[in-house]
Formats: structure tokens, C-alpha cells, sequence
């Protein structure tokens, strides 16, 4: 069904309660472990029914916010949302406990129930108002981010706007430009300061208050950590120290007679090429026809997914005035259908939508008539595998749409996929720090910072900007206020990804083949045991990350 035609249906809370507390006492006094798994399936139906009416409402409120009706559904959304997760909480419970759990965990997966473990200890009634609290000052960063208006060249624009001249191909602009963020964080860095430090106060009170020494294990059962804990991503990130930084040093180096300069500034930092970064040629409608022949020359798989996804009309990617910003792909469950949202730009960004969310997508269309939900419930350093591995996969149908400047864009993503690494473990380590010492100063925190840039980033010259040299850059990484622990999942992902690429230069149908495998397993099987099963070495197994780099430096 195309996406315009899917009927939008206004949840009943009434009526999901009522469902539930019909559920619940049926499934106590389920008489058997078939009567059990058949009641689960009802919940299957009747939650696919209410997940789609509440990821269509949201979809559609995203790509026109000025549109009144669903302005109040999506409000509505947020109100019934925890209610909703409560009551999911409530019944998972009683599968938790259930006499028949050995059945239950056999049709519906270890990995579901060690997450029912996970959520259940990272949530209590005493806690909801330090949540909802927590929830606000989310949102404060949020607003104080978004109404950020800058002055730059007689105009005011918030930091979106400004970031195209953030990587401008004349230096000076750009120089300009990353000044003029400099001097806007700079002028609420205090407020920035503020917010975080009531963050990691209120997370840690939480934390104490369900019983843990401080926020670290708790953020990582709220990150559903089910297959892997603190130790194996510390061993991780000193293997990245060791392996990966020495290699991004001499990949500066390179980059700096790319663009031509004397000395590397961090206004420098995005750009990759004397003559700009490149960026697609064509329209929108041709970027889609072309990623439409790509899919279909790739694979008889992706030929049929991106098919269904034209016929179906489920992108809605042009950039418009009332659009929600950024870009994400979701499912709905009631029609087996991946959806995309997106701005278009004119950067390569718009090709990443055709191959970053196209590889979510495709993921979740293969996997789309698995019966059990919660084998699709991907933690994200499983989820941004299936996404980042699509990028390497495509690298061959680039000229298509970077023209003459194809080799250019491969140079461009290998360097900063590369370079990446690096920087995703400098944010999950000052997370450690900062939780494991709560009541360190907001100074204390900026000079943990500073030192940590020494360590992961030595190249990069801040050239005494007041604020980027002042250990101020996380504070414009979004996912540290959003989500604590949430970030390492990319590098992780991405040395997955990296994995990959190694092997399709080697053998592209083999690698291929293992990609798909990878894709139908979802969240079946716990993290490792999926990589093992795909044939691919884990992150944190010792030599993983110093044999990638070996067969990457020959790449660069
Ligand atoms: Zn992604």
C-alpha cells in the first residue's frame, strides 16, 4: 500500500488498557506453553496495530509541522507514550516469571528475555519524576540548541544553516564561520555547563536510588548492554588508542596536502579537498532513479526492496520550510513496510540517505515477515552494521552520482570513516569519567576534555579558540545530553562495517552473502555470536581492531 493511502487510525488508550489487563490475567492463567505463545501472538497483532498508528502519526507530523491535526496527535503521542511503556513493562513481567519461560525463551529468544531482565532494573516507580525531570532538561538542551541564531555574513542563521559554511571550500569563510560558533557557544556554554552537570547529578540519583554505586551500569541496561559490559569496551577503546590513532595522524597528513594548507586548523577539520568536498550531481528525482538502477544491479534482493519501496512511494525525502529537520528511517509493522524521512540538501548527505538509511531499511524489508517482533529489536551497534556496511557495498555505483568527482567522495568517506573512530571513543570515555565522578565541577570536566584530545585527537590544533581550545567541543554532541553510552555503538558498528569493506575487496559475493545473513539474523542471537555466525571478527577480541587497520592502510 503506498504510504499516503495507509489509514491513520487515533489510538484508544482506554482500549489499549483494557487489552492489557485482559492479556496480563490470561496469560497468568495460561494453561499451557502453547496457550502462552498463542495469547503472546494476539499481542503481536494487536501492538503491530498500535506501533503503526503511532510511528505513521509521528511520520506524518515530521513532514509537515505545521499541519494542525496531526500537530495534536503527535502531542497526544507523547502523553500516551510512557503509559503505553508501562503497561508493556507490566506484561513483560509476567513472561519473565512465567512457568514457561524455557518455551517461551526457545520461541521467542534468550535475547529478549535477558533485555526484559535489563529493562526491569533500569526502571521503578520512585524514579518517574527524576525521569521526567531528566526528560526536561533534555529538552532544555534541545530548545537552547535549536534557537541558537548566529550572526554570519548580515544574517541570522541557527547552527543547521550554518554548517554548509562550516566546510566552505574558501578558508577564510569557513574560518569565519566555525568563529561565529565558537562565539555562540561560547555565550551559553554556562547554561550548557548548567544543564549537564543537573544531568549527571539527576542520573546519578537514580542510579543510587535503584540501588547501583553510580549512573555507568545503569546506563548500560538502559542501553539493553545484553551481550557485552564495561570491561570489553574499555579493552576496545585502548585498542583503538594503540591502532587507530597513530594511522588517523598520517591520514591528517595526507588530508592537508589534499586541501592545500601550510598548518591543519579545526576549521579544517570537515574538509577534505582543495576544491570543496564533492557533492551530487543531479536532482533529487535523479539521485532516486539512479540509486533505484544501483539496488537493482546489486542484488536480486535489494532490486526487489528499493522497488517496493518507489512503488510504495515510502521516501519522503525533499527538504521543505515546514519539515522537521534530519533524517531517519522507521517500520511499520501493520503493512511490512519501511519508511524513510529525509531532507535533501544538495550535499552528499542526500546520498546517504540511499545508502546509510537504505541499509536500515533493507534490513528491516528482509526480515519483514518474522512473526516474532522482538527478534526485531536491534540494539544499535548491531542496527548501524546493516547501515554503515551498505555505504562500503555501493562504493562501486558512486560515479552515478558524483559524476567525474566519484573517486573523490570514496577518498572523502574512507578518511573520515577512519578518522571517526578516534573521536566516537573520546565521547564514550569522558562519559565514564563524568559518571564515575559526579560531582566533579563543570571545569573539571572541560579539562577532562582537553586532556582526552591529546590522547585521541593530538593533530587537531584548536589554535586558541576561547572555546574549542577550552575542552568546550562535547558540547555540541547532541547523543552525551540525549543518551549516556549511546555513541561507542557507531565505532563499534563501524569497525563491523570496516570488516566488510576488507572482505568485498577480497571477494564481493562472499562478503555479500554474509551481509544478508547478517541482516536475517536481526536480534535473534546475542551480539557476538551473530558476528561469529557471520563469519566476522568482534571488535573486542584481541587483533581485531590492529588487523583492520593493517589491510586499511593498504586502502589509504
Ligand atoms: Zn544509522
Amino acid at each position: 500500500m503506498k504510504l499516503s493511502q495507509m489509514p491513520y487510525e487515533h489510538i484508544d488508550l482506554d482500549k489499549v488498557k483494557a487489552f492489557f489487563e485482559q492479556l496480563i490475567a490470561d496469560s497468568k492463567n495460561a494453561a499451557s506453553d502453547e496457550e502462552q505463545f498463542e495469547l503472546h501472538k494476539k499481542y503481536y497483532e494487536f501492538m503491530g496495530d498500535v506501533s503503526t498508528n503511532i510511528r505513521l502519526g509521528r511520520f506524518r507530523h515530521d513532514i509537515d509541522t505545521s499541519e494542525e491535526f496531526y500537530s495534536k496527535e503527535n502531542e497526544y503521542i507523547d502523553e500516551i507514550g510512557p503509559v503505553i511503556s508501562n503497561l508493556n513493562n507490566e506484561y513483560s513481567k509476567v513472561l519473565f516469571e512465567s512457568p514457561y519461560r524455557a518455551y517461551l525463551e526457545e520461541k521467542i529468544s534468550k535475547v529478549a528475555f535477558k533485555n526484559i531482565e535489563l529493562a526491569n532494573k533500569s526502571i521503578d516507580e520512585k524514579i518517574l519524576p527524576l525521569m521526567q525531570e531528566e526528560n526536561a532538561l533534555i529538552s532544555k538542551y534541545d530548545k537552547l540548541i535549536a534557537s541558537a541564531k548566529i550572526p554570519f555574513n548580515g544574517e541570522e542563521l541557527n547552527i543547521s544553516l550554518l554548517r554548509k559554511y562550516l566546510t566552505d571550500k574558501d578558508r577564510d569563510t569557513r574560518k569565519r564561520a566555525w568563529k561565529a560558533l565558537s562565539e555562540y557557544f561560547l555565550s551559553v556554554t554556562d547554561q550548557i555547563d548548567d544543564i549537564y552537570d543537573q544531568l549527571v547529578k539527576n542520573r546519578t540519583k537514580q542510579a543510587k536510588k535503584l540501588g547501583y554505586d553510580n549512573y555507568v551500569e545503569l546506563g548500560y541496561n538502559r542501553m539493553m548492554r545484553n551481550a557485552y559490559r564495561r570491561a570489553e569496551v574499555e579493552n576496545f577503546r585502548k585498542q583503538v588508542k594503540e591502532s587507530f590513532v597513530p594511522f588517523v595522524v598520517k591520514i591528517q597528513q595526507e588530508r592537508k596536502e589534499q586541501i592545500g594548507v601550510e598548518e591543519l586548523k579545526y576549521y579544517d577539520n570537515d574538509m577534505f579537498f582543495k576544491d570543496g568536498n564533492p557533492a551530487p550531481t543531479g536532482t533529487p528525482e535523479e539521485i532516486m532513479k539512479a540509486g533505484q538502477q544501483m539496488y537493482a544491479e546489486l542484488s536480486p534482493e535489494t532490486k526487489e526492496f528499493f522497488d517496493f519501496m518507489i512503488e510504495n512511494e515510502l521516501f519522503d525525502v525533499l527538504g521543505r520550510k515546514t519539515k522537521k529537520a534530519g533524517g531517519y528511517m522507521d517500520f511499520l509493522p501493520k503493512y511490512k513496510s519501511p519508511i524513510i524521512f529525509a531532507n535533501f540538501n544538495g550535499t552528499s548527505g542526500d546520498v546517504d540517505v540511499i545508502t546509510h538509511e537504505c541499509g536500515h531499511a533493507f534490513q528491516g524489508y528482509v526480515t519483514r515477515n518474522d512473526e516474532i517482533t522482538e527478534h526485531n529489536n536491534l540494539t544499535m551497534e548491531t542496527a548501524e552494521i546493516h547501515s554503515m556496511s551498505m555505504e562500503y557495498f555501493t562504493y562501486g555505483w558512486m560515479d552515478r552520482f558524483f559524476g567525474d568527482r566519484s573517486q573523490d567522495y570514496l577518498k572523502m568517506h574512507l578518511q573520515d570513516s577512519i578518522t571517526f573512530i578516534p573521536y566516537g571513543c573520546m565521547v564514550d570515555e569522558f562519559q565514564h569519567i563524568v559518571y564515575d565522578n559526579p560531582d566533579m565541577t563543570p571545569a573539571e570536566r572541560k579539562n577532562v576534555w582537553k586532556e582526552l584530545e591529546k590522547t585521541y585527537r593530538p593533530w587537531l590544533d584548536f589554535d586558541g579558540d576561547p572555546f574549542f581550545s577550552e575542552g568546550g567541543f562535547w558540547q555540541k554532541q547532541g547523543h552525551i545530553f540525549w543518551q549516556p553510552f549511546y555513541y561507542i555503538d557507531y565505532v563499534l558498528a563501524s569497525v563491523v562495517a570496516m570488516e566488510f569493506k576488507v572482505w568485498m575487496d577480497k571477494d564481493f559475493n562472499e562478503a555479500w552473502k554474509h551481509y544478508l545473513q547478517l541482516c536475517n539474523l536481526s536480534a535473534k542471537d546475542f551480539y557476538e555470536n551473530e558476528l561469529a555466525e557471520a563469519g566476522l571478527e568482534s571488535p573486542f577480541k584481541a587483533d581485531t581492531v590492529k588487523n583492520l587497520v593493517e589491510e586499511l592502510k593498504k586502502k589509504i
